[in-house]
């Protein structure tokens, strides 16, 4: 009996090994051929800029001055060589100080190529450590597994909660947000320019991608809305992790509100004991697909799942 549990045991885990290894292929082509992206730097407010790739496949905060040039994410790897020509367009000081908004490849992915070139890495504790796993994830396809980023690509220094940086005129804020898109995801907030950077959390094309596999929750999600909402003017200029769009707060809101809509819709009917193929069926989103599924990785198919579970509905995500 022990023996049939053990084999068993051994068959589950090298299927598990052998998925891991078609998904590290797939996942490395869907970092995506990046001959011919041509990124763009926009203004925001005040020493703010904002780099962009064509279709809003990333933005990175870009804070310029006298003091030197502070950047929020650092793309793909192979997209440095053009984020750092994207950013001597506006300024030609040294770029010193990065800070990631989470472990994402298209969010660090730069650090090791800005890291020789003499740039400071900062990011929360939580997104240092998933630097030292053996793979890294990515929350779309049910947790693509992408090569891990090599050693050169750590932060080299973090915080547990906030930092500032006392900067261009400015004190730069760099704060924990509650666990949403990630348990690592850092706010940043430029309190002269008036401009906040919410990385992933926030995202103009999509339903919220909670990453659950790297500590993203649905109720974070909220409570991280919550608090960018707190945070935000009315006249706020906040860059999103995704999307073209420069946003202001009662883009937040009505943002907040809809998830918070899906979750009342949802949790009704797991009260009513409802199965997530019913749920699903019920199309709880379909008020907002429209406006929210023009990323193609992350629809109602994606994200309905994750709320049913975070809710508690019955069966456990990683078994699906
Ligand atoms: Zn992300």
């Amino acid at each position: 009996m022990k023996l049939d549990h053990k084999s068993r045991l051994y068959g589950m885990i090298s299927m598990t090994f052998m998925a891991a290894a078609l998904l590290v292929s797939s996942g490395a082509s869907a970092q995506g051929n990046f001959d011919g992206v041509e990124l763009s730097i926009e203004p925001v407010a005040g020493n703010v800029h904002m780099v962009q790739r064509p279709g809003g496949g990333g933005n990175i905060g870009v804070q310029i001055g006298p003091d030197g040039v502070l950047l929020v994410d650092s793309l793909f790897e192979p997209l440095a060589d053009k984020l750092v020509a994207a950013v001597r367009q506006v300024s030609e000081e040294d770029i010193r100080f990065l800070i990631n908004t989470h472990i994402h490849i298209d969010h660090v992915g730069g650090n090791r190529s800005l890291a020789e070139r003499g740039v400071l890495i900062f990011a929360h504790d939580n997104t240092r450590v998933r630097f030292f796993e053996e793979m890294s994830r990515f929350p779309r396809a049910g947790g693509t597994f992408v090569p891990q980023q090599p050693e050169a690509a750590r932060p080299l220094i973090t915080f547990n909660d906030t930092m500032s940086f006392h900067l261009n005129g400015e004190e730069v804020r760099a704060f924990l947000a509650p666990p949403a898109h990630t348990d690592g995801d850092v706010f940043v907030y430029f309190s002269e320019s008036d401009v906040l950077h919410l990385g992933d959390v926030y995202r103009t094309t999509s339903y919220p991608i909670i990453d659950v596999y790297n500590g993203g929750t649905l109720q974070g999600t909220i409570a991280a809305l919550d608090l960018a909402i707190e945070i935000a003017g009315p006249d706020t200029k906040i860059i999103p992790g995704h999307g073209l769009d420069v946003v202001k707060r009662d883009a937040l809101v009505a943002f907040r509100d809809m998830i918070v809509d899906i979750q009342g819709k949802v949790l009704a009917m797991i009260r009513d004991g409802k199965k997530l193929e019913e749920v699903m069926a019920a199309q709880p989103t379909s008020a907002y697909d429209a406006q929210w599924t023009n990323d193609p990785g992350w629809g109602p198919d994606d994200f309905l799942p994750v709320v049913y579970y975070q809710l508690g509905g019955s069966g456990r995500l990683l078994d699906r």
